[in-house]
C-alpha cells in the first residue's frame, strides 16, 4: 500500500442537513486526511461534465439537477490506499446495500441523494482532483 489521494464530494443532501462535520469525522477516524476542501455550488455545466460518463443513463438528468440543488463540499483526501479506503468508508451506492457504519448507511437518503461521491480508481481520482483544484491549493 502507498500513500495516495482521492477526490470526494459531500453532496447537497448532506450539506442541507448540516452533516459536513459528521462525514469529515468518518474520514478522519479512518485515517484519511482532508488536504484540500472548498465549498461550492456546482453549475449545470460542471455537474454535466463531472458526471459525463453517465450521460446516457436514465438517471443522468435527475443526478445533475440534484448535484446543482444546493452547496457541495469538494475535497481531496490523502492516506494509505486512499481510493479504496474511501470507497469502504462511503459504502455501496444504494444505501439499502451499504454496510453498517458506512457514511451512506448512516446518512444517505436514497440511491441518488447518497451524501458522498468518491473516486473509483486512482486514474479517475487524478482527473477529478485536477477538475476542481489547483496543485497549490492541496496541502499535504
Ligand atoms: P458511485 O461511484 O457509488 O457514486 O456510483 P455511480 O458512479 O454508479 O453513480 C454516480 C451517482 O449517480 C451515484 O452516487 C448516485 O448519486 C447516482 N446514481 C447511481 N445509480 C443511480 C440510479 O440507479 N438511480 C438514481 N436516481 N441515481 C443513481
Amino acid at each position: 500500500m502507498a500513500t495516495e489521494r482521492t477526490f470526494s464530494i459531500i453532496k447537497p443532501d448532506a450539506t442541507r442537513r448540516n452533516l459536513t462535520g459528521r462525514i469529515n469525522a468518518k474520514f478522519e477516524e479512518a485515517g484519511l486526511r482532508i488536504v484540500a476542501q472548498r465549498r461550492a455550488h456546482l453549475t449545470q455545466a460542471q455537474a454535466e461534465a463531472f458526471y459525463g460518463v453517465h450521460r446516457e443513463r436514465p438517471f443522468f438528468g435527475g443526478l445533475v439537477t440534484f448535484m446543482t440543488s444546493g452547496p457541495v463540499v469538494l475535497q481531496v483526501l490523502e492516506g494509505e490506499d486512499a481510493v479504496a479506503a474511501n470507497r469502504r468508508i462511503m459504502g455501496a451506492t444504494n444505501p439499502a446495500n451499504a454496510e453498517p457504519g458506512t457514511i451512506r448507511k448512516e446518512f444517505a437518503e436514497d440511491i441518488e441523494a447518497n451524501s458522498v461521491h468518491g473516486s473509483d480508481s486512482a486514474e479517475n481520482a487524478a482527473t477529478e482532483i485536477a477538475f476542481f483544484f489547483k496543485p497549490e491549493d492541496i496541502v499535504g
